[in-house]
């Protein structure tokens, strides 16, 4: 498997990933770039991130844009996650927020966390089917009591300091209303997040930028990033290369070790894997009493995140293999097969029918950066696996950064360097051993 720690390069023979979603719709195809091209901006990398900017770059009149990708448009994690629409990203908790930033950037990040959800609504709103949206609700599961105390507090702190109601359930309200989970000791729920088919919303982004006059190229590798003689950037593939005025890198969890971009050295990538399970039999949804289709997270360390979709089989993630060398070893599937059966009664026959996995990217202070560097690099990047509402928001403000406007985002500085780089995953390992104990511990 690709692995962008290792692989100086991410080529254009990726496999498609054999995911779920895959089996839902079809995408359209692209061809590669094969010649010279000018533009006013080029955007290296078609997820979420990079196609959002290009599309509010064109609604703002910026119609010459090129999208440039390694494999197929969305390739990356946005094609392949979860579909949490989550109200926000990284991994710091509000009261983590309000002592980094202070209050009032904490309360302009709410702000932007719900623009983002709002946004990726809005989209979601334009596709005939709505992506497969679920109900409303996010639900963050207790594992332990003493997380369930906290989930409780930080209820009251959201409604108390940031006005924003979040509904408390016992562990009793919780399985009878949700599902007879075994593990839960209560819960909250964000009522703003919901689900939705990822790669649908892929297409219809990939849909918005090409009716906006966007130029999309597929299977074309970036192997270099040049700053040009005269001014700008020369984007290099294989077969192609493109001049602009402005770049954005756009490449995330999947930015191979050897490009040349602002992110080097600063991202650690982090594999997480997904499976689905066969579609549920009415007397298993019935045994595990499982009445919604809401998304699931716990508060684990080590998270488990799990949901059922419009066909009744359950999607359950969690972390994977450290390299990608790894990730074939069936433990890893096999184990979150395990923690499934143990999380829900009545699923003993339960089997797997889709099993994958995907880079997402973790900045050093465990939350997501967009920057402008001195040279006209623009970047949006670390959303730590909460990225698929936020990186549309963080893609349309590059988009606002490119053509002249501020932003109010505190999140806008320069992604910090990894101390001792190199050792990156000896660090995540280390953080997987001290996560197992502190799980365990609750
Ligand atoms: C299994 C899984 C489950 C997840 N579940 C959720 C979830 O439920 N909710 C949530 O909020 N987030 C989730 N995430 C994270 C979320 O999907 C990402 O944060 C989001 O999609 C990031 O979008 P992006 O556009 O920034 O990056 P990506 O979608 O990763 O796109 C980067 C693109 O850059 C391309 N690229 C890289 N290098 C080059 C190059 N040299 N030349 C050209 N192209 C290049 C890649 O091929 C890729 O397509 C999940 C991720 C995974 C892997």
């Amino acid at each position: 498997m690709y692995d962008p720690f290792v692989d100086k390069t991410l080529n254009s023979q990726q496999p498609v990933v054999d995911s779920y979603w895959q089996s839902t719709t079809s995408s359209p195809s692209f061809s590669p770039l094969d010649s010279s091209k000018q533009v006013d901006v080029a955007i290296i990398g078609s997820g979420y991130t990079g196609l959002n900017c290009a599309i509010n770059l064109a609604q703002q009149g910026v119609t010459d844009v090129a999208v440039v990708e390694a494999n197929s448009i969305g390739w990356g994690c946005s094609s392949r996650n979860a579909g949490f629409v989550l109200p926000g990203s990284g991994r710091l908790s509000y009261q983590q927020l309000v002592d980094r930033f202070g209050q009032d950037n904490a309360k302009e990040l709410h702000t932007q966390y719900m623009d983002a959800i709002d946004l990726v609504q809005s989209r979601v709103e334009l596709i005939s089917d709505k992506a497969d949206k679920t109900e409303n609700g996010y639900l963050k599961l207790a594992h332990s009591p003493n997380w369930f105390s906290k989930l409780s507090k930080s209820a009251d702190y959201l409604a108390n300091n940031f006005d924003y109601e979040v509904e408390t359930f016992s562990k009793s309200e919780f399985q009878s209303q949700f599902v007879d989970h075994q593990k839960v000791y209560g819960a909250i729920r964000y009522k703003n997040g919901f689900g939705i088919n990822p790669l649908k919303l892929v297409n219809q982004y990939t849909k918005m930028a090409t009716e906006l006059g966007v130029k999309l190229y597929s299977h074309s590798p970036v192997i270099d990033l040049e700053q040009s003689q005269n001014k700008g950037h020369k984007i290099i593939t294989n077969q192609g290369e493109i001049t602009a005025n402005k770049v954005v890198v756009a490449t995330n969890g999947y930015t191979p070790k050897g490009l040349n971009t602002p992110l080097a050295n600063k991202i650690l990538p982090v594999l997480t894997s997904v499976i689905v399970t066969r579609p549920l039999t009415v007397e298993e949804l019935k045994a595990a009493n499982f009445l919604s289709h809401q998304v699931m997270m716990d508060t684990r360390e080590l998270k488990y995140y799990y949901r059922l979709l419009p066909d009744n089989r359950i999607l359950f993630g969690g972390r994977s293999a450290i390299s990608g060398k790894a990730a074939s070893n069936p433990k890893y599937q096999q184990r979150l097969l395990n923690e499934l059966k143990e999380t829900f009664i009545g699923l003993e026959k339960v089997s797997i029918d889709y099993v994958w996995s995907g880079w997402i990217s973790v900045a050093f202070d465990e939350m997501p950066h967009l920057f402008k560097t001195e040279n006209d690099i623009y970047y949006a990047t670390g959303y730590c696996g909460s990225g698929v509402s936020f990186s549309a928001w963080a893609g349309n403000e590059l988009a606002n950064l490119i053509v002249g406007k501020n932003t109010r985002s505190p999140l806008y500085s320069e992604l910090p360097k990894f101390p001792f780089a190199p050792f990156r995953r000896i660090g995540q390992s280390l953080f997987y051993q001290y996560g197992r104990i502190k799980d365990a511990i609750g």
